[in-house]
């Protein structure tokens, strides 16, 4: 039996873990308070210039809620580290002094910020004459906000969200060489379509795409136009996207690399929206795209997509085993996983038909293709 004389000794480590939990605790909280303020000051900033903010995060790691205000999509994550702001201009007036506010509004909020915690854990510091005394927390709290004035306009890549971000302090050092005005007021109709996709607004989608290849001055339209098809393509206008798919496919010679991103779109169209009359110029499009680009290996998923839909089923397993073996990324092993189920359903492998299913769920939990040949809408049929 265990008394409480037993625990007498312990108890300045308790008492220890208990100050460290509480310490780690005033940290995490006052990392939102931070993170929130400096995302704040980019939001403040962006709506003082006119811009359009798609897109406020904060936070990294697991999701906690999303909502939309206005044309606003936020995110809140669970761990305060990390967040981001996405805005554009809609026009180009005044383009490069609006871009240095709105970078510059999240580090001003932390300088703030940074101010008022050190006047309120320095009584007596910038006027404050009231304030709690000195100590280790306060301290503490002093030095995380100067951290983070530095650690947002130091320039660099961070990594966040699965991928690779700038800094503050890096958008800023490029913003003479970034992307012309033009670019960027499209890349923002860009991303606001394939937002409004996402939450099923077609309508809105197909509209922001038509005023995205009408920005004045762009410099390159073809990406731009590339981008309409698909955004026709995904919303059902299938007439549309393959007559532009087409269009664009007469202006490309095939030793130029976008004519393999041309081919893999209408190619995957065909297979996504099961599109039959498509089926074999795709086929013959995609041979001749690998035989001139073989280090393209996502187009020997959609050939053999288009072999299995063609019932040609050995021709189509050979390739879609080979990318499947790569690994080359969490799309190409859905829809590889997503064929190698229908595979084995036709040969009645169920314990392969069920393994498979799960695996192009995990890789593609909403993903058109998946649905139609696996997913509830299939099971449905
Ligand atoms: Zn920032």
């Amino acid at each position: 039996m265990i008394g409480f004389s037993d625990w007498q000794p312990m108890m300045p480590l308790l008492k220890l873990l208990a100050g460290f939990a509480s310490l780690l605790a005033i940290v995490y909280a006052f990392h939102w308070i931070a993170i929130f303020v400096h995302e704040l000051g980019h939001v403040c900033a962006g709506l003082l210039v006119g811009f359009d903010l798609v897109e406020v995060r904060i936070g990294d790691g697991p999701r906690l809620c999303t909502f939309r205000a206005g044309t606003t999509h936020w995110h809140i994550f669970a761990v305060p580290w990390g967040g981001w702001v996405v805005g554009f201009p809609k026009n180009s007036d005044y383009y490069r002094i609006r871009q240095v506010i709105f970078i510059m509004g999240g580090p001003l909020a932390s300088i703030v910020l940074a101010v008022v915690v050190f006047a309120l854990s320095f009584p007596g510091a910038l006027g404050f004459e009231h304030g709690p005394e000195m100590n280790p927390v306060t301290w503490l709290l002093t030095f995380l906000a100067v951290f983070e004035v530095f650690w947002t306009l130091w320039p660099r890549k961070h990594r966040l969200y699965g991928g690779e971000v700038s800094s503050d302090g890096l958008l800023l050092w490029q913003i003479r060489s970034g992307p012309k005005p033009a670019e960027v007021i499209a890349g923002g109709l860009q991303w606001r379509a394939v937002q409004a996709l996402s939450i099923g607004h077609k309508e809105e989608a197909i509209s922001l795409v038509r005023q995205m290849i009408e920005v004045p001055n762009l410099a390159n339209r073809f990406p731009h136009e590339l981008v309409l098809a698909d955004v026709l393509s995904e919303a059902g206008n299938h007439a549309e996207a393959e007559e532009i798919y087409r269009r664009l496919l007469g202006a490309v010679q095939e030793d130029d690399r976008r004519f393999v991103d041309l081919v893999d779109s209408l190619g995957s169209m065909a297979l996504y929206h099961e599109l039959p009359h498509l089926y074999p110029e795709s086929e013959a499009l995609l041979r001749r795209a690998i035989a001139r680009w073989p280090e393209a290996k996502t187009l020997n998923g959609t050939l053999g997509g288009i072999l299995v839909e063609q019932n040609r089923d050995e021709e189509g397993r050979i390739l879609i085993e080979q990318l499947y073996r790569l690994r080359t990324n969490s799309t190409d092993l859905g829809i590889c996983a997503t064929y190698l189920s229908v595979l084995a359903a036709r040969a009645g492998n169920d314990a392969e038909v069920a393994k498979y299913r799960d695996e192009a769920r995990a890789y593609l939990p909403k993903h058109r293709l998946v649905d139609r040949l696996i997913g509830a809408e299939a099971l449905k049929k």
